[in-house]
């Protein structure tokens, strides 16, 4: 009797190992999940995603005019940047500072797809659209280049892999371009002379 007891209660204790075991196995990765990024929430008010101006005049109503101090007054931290082992600051317009920065840099990275950037990305540049004497929409801080390794300028098309060398389809401009999930900006690759690297906050420009 007192054996059956004992090999009863060792019984029970192992099923109750086995169930705790289970608990633990359900329990750690929500936990993990739950800590990663659980404070960041995407902002769509008017702050998050500022109204996007249509030409010229509006673009300079409302981040003001070429190669200004606020043209390049808000910067990001983006894990490859000039080179594919090299994260540094991209530089963007006050306006759409916390699109940018806030929205779309810790939408990346609450997805765990930091590896789907690669290089280059590049905001603010005080410049000429190439071959002509208008300014670019990266002397208003209004543009970012992304992947641009990756997708030249008159490449039809977007070339997804990412600095992890995964293919990871359109997922980036999903972020930048359009409506949620995405954040209201342009998208170059749709120029008569495409550019899929380029991410503009204007239209008509
Ligand atoms: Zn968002
Ligand atoms: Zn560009």
């Amino acid at each position: 009797m007192a054996g059956f007891s004992s090999r009863w209660r060792s019984r029970v204790a192992v099923m109750g190992l086995a169930v705790w075991a289970a608990a633990l196995v359900a329990l750690v990765p929500s936990v993990a999940q739950a800590h990663h990024m659980d404070w960041w929430v995407h902002d769509h008010s008017s702050a998050g995603v500022p109204p996007r101006p249509s030409g010229l005049s509006a673009l300079v109503a409302d981040f003001g005019p070429h190669c200004s101090v606020a043209a390049n007054g808000a910067r990001s931290y983006w894990p490859v940047q000039s080179s594919r082992t090299q994260p540094g600051y991209v530089y963007v317009n006050t306006y759409i500072g916390r699109d940018v920065g806030y929205n779309i840099r810790n939408h990346i990275s609450a997805d765990h797809a930091d590896g789907a950037v690669d290089y280059g990305v590049y905001g603010y540049d005080c410049r000429y659209i190439s071959g002509t004497t208008t300014w670019s929409a990266h002397a208003f801080g209004a543009a970012v280049d992304t992947n641009s390794a990756r997708n030249p300028q008159g490449q039809g098309r977007w070339n997804g892999i990412g600095a992890d060398g995964i293919d990871h389809g359109t997922y980036i401009p999903s972020v930048w371009k359009g409506d949620y999930p995405g954040h209201h900006f342009y998208w170059g690759l749709n120029f008569s002379n495409p550019d899929p690297m380029h991410f503009q906050y204007v239209t008509n420009y």
